[in-house]
């Protein structure tokens, strides 16, 4: 595979980590084609360009890293995107990994908890041309409500379980009287607050005082 038309000199690097991907497993050619797109160099700092294409991470800023190409061909993977989903990272870092994502599906929001690496990334983003990506400041273990549901969520850092948040899925019911039944239709995937009473959830401090 070519490295994909980007048009500058670190072309040879970026097919040597190609290589690197494929022997390490990747077979995925939509993921192989992303990684032959994007220019990581854009996303390392300026001491670190000569090995941008090394597979190893490397060094953000505020006590960070961008993660290891070969680790994430390997979530990528998993992702099995089609192309025309919607899709959460959590942990923007670098941008790098969203501009991976912003090739395999239709739109990216990416949250991170460092606004500064948040900017950086944004900058790097916008010179990479990943046009699809939103970065969003904020603590990504809550999700982000305002466009979700997601069809793919990439966790790129470690945590003690799954967030809960990720993974709580709402759905619109529509319930009708037939006689003495209550027939329940599933309208589709919703995002709503949560209904909070007697015969609801408890108020939050409820909850608390439960615990
Ligand atoms: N995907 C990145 C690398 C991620 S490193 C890349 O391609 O470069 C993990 C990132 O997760 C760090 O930038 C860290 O600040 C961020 N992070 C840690 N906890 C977080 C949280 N709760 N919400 C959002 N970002 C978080």
């Amino acid at each position: 595979m070519e490295s994909g038309g980007l048009s500058d000199s670190y072309g040879g690097y970026r097919a040597q980590l190609l290589e690197r991907l494929r022997s390490n497993g990747t077979t995925d050619m939509a993921v192989l084609r992303a990684f032959a797109e994007t220019p990581r160099h854009l996303f390392v700092p300026e001491a670190f360009r000569n090995r941008a294409y090394d597979d190893v991470s490397l060094p953000i800023g505020n006590g960070q890293t961008i993660s290891q190409p070969s680790t994430q061909a390997r979530y990528l993977e998993a992702l099995q995107l089609e192309g025309r989903e919607r899709v959460l990272e959590v942990g923007t870092g670098s941008g790098y990994q969203a501009a991976l994502l912003c090739k395999l599906a239709d739109e990216v929001v990416s949250v991170e908890r460092v606004p500064e690496l948040a900017e950086q990334a944004r900058s790097a983003l916008a010179r990479a041309g990943a046009k699809e990506v939103t970065v969003v400041v904020g603590d990504g273990t809550l999700g982000w409500a305002p466009r979700a549901p997601y069809e793919g969520i990439v966790v790129a850092a470690a945590s003690p379980e799954v967030p809960q948040p990720l993974v709580r899925s709402q759905e619109l019911y529509r319930v009708r009287r037939e006689g003495d039944d209550l027939v329940e239709e599933v309208l589709g995937p919703a995002q709503f607050v949560r209904l909070v009473g007697r015969h609801g959830f408890p108020a939050e401090s409820d909850a608390e005082a439960q615990c």
